[in-house]
């Protein structure tokens, strides 16, 4: 009865059939599982159009069912491995955030067209709700009472805050010294908020054991067992930036890179974009960005490697810290086929990025957002970012959450009583 089973995966999956291995091919049933028995690749969702004999296949939605739709990541439910129902469910509803055309920063570096994604206005002020969403329906399907992540930080209150929305329990895991106001809002969404003292990779490799344990029974990990349905998430950047733009791709995205699934998941959602006909096909070119001190796939990139040596992360990016990036060689693929690059700056360059577009476009960004702005800086330099080119960077969280990578210079000019000649003597005249 292979017809009535296809039926009631694509109800409770959406348009997705099946997982399959990203390295191998295998196939396997849509299930909390990440890893191929075979070869150990990473899984990944895949959907009614991957194997269409129509060419091209035919779009499970048009343009006009989705401008119908909710102002948020639901708009594109047709292309995401959800419910079909998924609009009756409580959830935090993230995305469909600004995609701000940045002039002034634009004619400061000399660009004619470029746009900031800014994907800060999202519930918990990060990308990361996106990816949650997706997980958190992943781990309704399941029957997981329990949702858990190890964190770089935002994952954490993302997490946090959509158990609480969505009646689940929470227990999140971060390294012991993240930033205060990420585990503070982490923790002020209820569930429990676990500091492990190591780096981002030691609570992970902890979190892979967990799952394998009694005390991890019947939790969704969203960022291990959970993975591939969390990061088909990030698809929906790419859906909304092409949509912002009026149905069309840029020609070139700077993207930040973590563990990489962000920057492989906008490329699939902009190849998914152009295969269904939603826009019209074109080439365009993805740059990936890291901190220096934690750049293990920049470091790839320009030693002309494939694989992707760890390292042992130290930067103020901390939401970008992940040492042994798990997309890390996919993040290479694309950056070369799409004609893009892996760069990084260095943490004072990231605190001069944040203020750069602070002054310019009055958003606010969190180290990451330094990260991107600042690599778009470099790649303009040394002329490998085309100014004449439509050019989308990405602000993945908000400037609050990472206060103390500007307060050296973001103060009051003065602090003064509140007379006019203490003002005319301290302020107006400086
Ligand atoms: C998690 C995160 C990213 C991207 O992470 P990936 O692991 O590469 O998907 C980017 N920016 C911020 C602020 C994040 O928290
Ligand atoms: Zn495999």
């Amino acid at each position: 009865m292979a017809v009535a089973r296809v039926e009631n995966r694509t109800k409770t999956f959406g348009p997705a059939v099946d997982l399959s291995c990203r390295e191998c091919g295998q196939t396997y049933d849509l299930g909390p599982s990440f890893a191929c028995i075979e070869c150990f690749g990473p899984l990944e969702v895949k959907y009614q159009w991957d194997d269409s004999a129509d060419a091209p296949p035919v779009s499970p939605v048009t343009r006009e069912q989705i401008e119908a739709g909710p102002p948020n990541i639901w708009r594109y439910r047709g292309l995401l491995p959800v419910p079909d129902d998924v609009l009756d469910k409580v959830n935090l509803a993230p995305g469909w955030t600004k995609l701000v055309r940045a002039r002034n920063l634009g004619r400061e570096l000399g660009m004619r067209e470029l746009y900031v994604k800014d994907d800060s206005g999202n519930p918990t002020h990060s990308f990361k709700d996106r990816v949650v969403a997706i997980a958190v329906e992943a781990a309704r399907n399941f029957g997981f009472h329990t949702l858990s992540c190890s964190s770089t930080g935002n994952l954490a209150g993302a997490v946090t805050a959509a158990a609480a929305r969505a009646g689940l329990d929470a227990c999140v895991f971060i390294p012991a010294d993240l930033e205060e106001a990420k585990v503070v809002t982490a923790a002020a969404y209820g569930g429990r908020l676990v500091g492990i003292e190591g780096t981002y990779d030691d609570v992970n490799r902890f979190c892979s054991e967990l799952i394998g344990d009694e005390a991890g029974e019947g939790w969704g990990f969203v960022n291990v067992n959970l993975r591939p349905y969390y990061a088909e998430g990030s698809k929906t950047l790419a859906y909304e930036i092409a949509e912002q733009l009026g149905w069309r791709i840029p020609d070139q995205l700077v993207v930040p890179v973590a563990s990489g699934s962000q920057l492989t998941k906008i490329d699939k959602g902009l190849r998914e974009l152009i295969k269904l006909g939603l826009v019209p096909a074109k080439p365009y070119k993805i740059f990936g960005a890291q901190a220096t001190g934690c750049s293990p796939v920049s470091a790839a990139y320009k030693a002309g490697h494939d694989v992707v040596r760890p390292v042992k992360p130290d930067t103020i990016a901390k939401s970008l810290a992940i040492g042994n990036p798990a997309d890390g060689p996919y993040v290479l693929d694309i950056a070369r086929r799409t004609g893009g690059a892996v760069e990084d700056v260095d943490d004072s360059v990231v605190v001069d990025s944040i203020r750069l577009l602070a002054r310019t476009e009055g958003i606010f960004a969190e180290t990451a957002g330094g990260v991107t702005v600042g690599v778009l800086r470099k790649l303009l330099e040394s002329g490998r970012l085309d100014p004449d080119a439509d050019t989308v960077v990405l602000n993945t969280g908000d400037g609050l959450k990472t206060l103390d990578a500007v307060t050296s210079w973001a103060r009051p000019a003065a602090v003064i009583r509140p007379s006019l000649e203490a003002f005319r003597g301290a302020v107006a005249g400086a």
